[in-house]
């Protein structure tokens, strides 16, 4: 729906802290008082398990929804569209299921250091005159612009998207984002999508300037990130997810854990010291070289990580006798939630405890009511707040077998 006019205003109603709200598609809920907006997401999660999964709550440890102290600034990652408008190169954000852009210099739930890169690709483009990308034609180069800072060690990333093989006058950018960000700035560099597509990343990265990556500390586990790499956009609050998720595999050493669907082997390192061995698989052959690089960064031993879909490499390895006791699966899949196989296969698997940590609570409820028809059990639900302002919800669930204790 469209808000038209407002007849008779909510006592929940506030002053949107960001001039482009109504416009932006980005934060649907800037009008909406923050403690009503915690409300509104623990709702909508149990609204959506007992009305897609079926479940009856009353027998489910529901804990309160962990939200943020101040959502504002929170996010570590932006990638921002870069478009023409009267013959100028402009960038800002979608609007709301449109290929339109807001044009904002500012965004108030990213970092403040986005409005002076931003500034420094607008400069530099309109001096080399190079154009924004067209979505219509085809023509055009610079497409997105993908910035990502470690919160706990302040390092910065710049990644231009372009439709091109090369960025003429790139060291002049890199110049300028040099000084415009100083020694923070750790990695400068471009990736190449020529298809007329809406994934914005494709699949070439070329390093501009650094190494092409930064780091960061999520607890005390050290990751290294690349461009292409999924990462939690909200670090403050992705340690309280995963603390969660560690208190819910209930590991006291001797576990063999599957982490699937593992990224950069954020949870799997987190777990590692805490279990026997963990395994990770994901599908982002990039990601799962980090993993395997921030295992060796933090000296962990006990993992092992895999390319490939997570259904499939589960599977196989089920098929081939090389895995039979695992104590724990974690899943943290992507908004389309879990595989049919990966939940057959599961279901083959037995492990004692599933923790699905989910970040769509609709395919979080289809797959559970999957799970739950036989074998296992609803235990505990958390809802944690890791996209304040926006309506997307982040939930950690755990799962126990029906005929054993937690
Ligand atoms: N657990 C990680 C990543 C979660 S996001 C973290 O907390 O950081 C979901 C991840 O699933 C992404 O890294 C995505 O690349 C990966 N993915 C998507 N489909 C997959 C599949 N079929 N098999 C394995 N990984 C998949």
């Amino acid at each position: 729906a469209r808000l038209d006019s407002i007849i008779k205003e909510s006592p929940d109603r506030i002053e949107a802290k960001c001039s482009v709200a109504r416009s932006c598609g980005g934060c649907t809920l800037q009008s909406l008082d923050y403690s009503a907006e915690l409300k509104l997401k623990q709702n909508k999660v149990e609204n959506h398990l007992k009305r897609i999964g079926g479940f009856d709550l009353s027998n489910v440890e529901i804990e309160d929804i962990i939200g943020m102290e101040d959502p504002i600034r929170y996010r570590n990652k932006s990638q921002f569209p870069f478009g023409r408008k009267n013959g100028k190169n402009i960038t800002g954000y979608f609007a709301g299921r449109t290929h339109s852009i807001v044009e904002f210099d500012d965004c108030i739930i990213g970092i403040e250091e986005n409005k002076n890169v931003l500034k420094a690709v607008l400069d530099f483009m309109e001096k080399y005159d190079i154009p924004a990308y067209d979505e219509e034609s085809g023509k055009g180069v610079v497409r997105h612009v993908l910035i990502r800072k470690g919160f706990a060690t302040g390092e910065l990333m710049v990644c231009i998207v372009i439709n091109a093989n090369s960025l003429p006058h790139s060291d002049k950018l890199v110049e300028s984002l040099c000084s415009a960000l100083g020694s923070d700035l750790k990695s400068v560099s471009i990736n190449i999508n020529k298809k007329n597509t809406n994934v914005i990343l494709g699949e070439k990265t070329v390093t501009l300037y650094g190494n092409g990556y930064i780091e960061d500390y999520i607890g005390d586990v050290k990751f290294r990130i690349s461009p292409q790499s999924f990462y939690q956009v909200n670090p403050v609050q992705t340690k309280k997810l995963y603390s969660k998720a560690l208190e819910y595999a209930a590991l006291t050493g001797e576990e063999t854990v599957w982490d699937m669907y593992c990224g950069i082997g954020t949870i799997s390192l987190f777990l590692a010291k805490s279990a026997k061995f963990v395994y990770g698989v994901e599908i982002v052959d990039a990601a799962i070289q980090n993993a395997r690089e921030n295992a060796k960064l933090n000296n962990i031993e006990n993992v092992k990580f895999f390319v490939g879909k997570a259904e499939e490499v589960i599977t196989g390895e089920y098929e081939n006798g090389n895995i039979r006791d695992i104590d724990v699966i974690v899943v943290d899949p992507p908004r389309k939630g879990l595989d049919k196989l990966a939940i057959d296969t599961m279901l083959k698997l037995l492990p004692k405890r599933i923790v699905y940590v989910s970040c769509d609570s609709s395919t979080l409820a289809r797959d559970l009511k999957m799970l739950c028809e036989k074998e296992y059990e609803l235990k505990k639900l958390t809802v944690v707040d890791q996209f304040s302002r926006s309506y997307h919800t982040e939930s950690v669930c755990l799962l126990s077998r029906k005929d054993k204790a937690v």
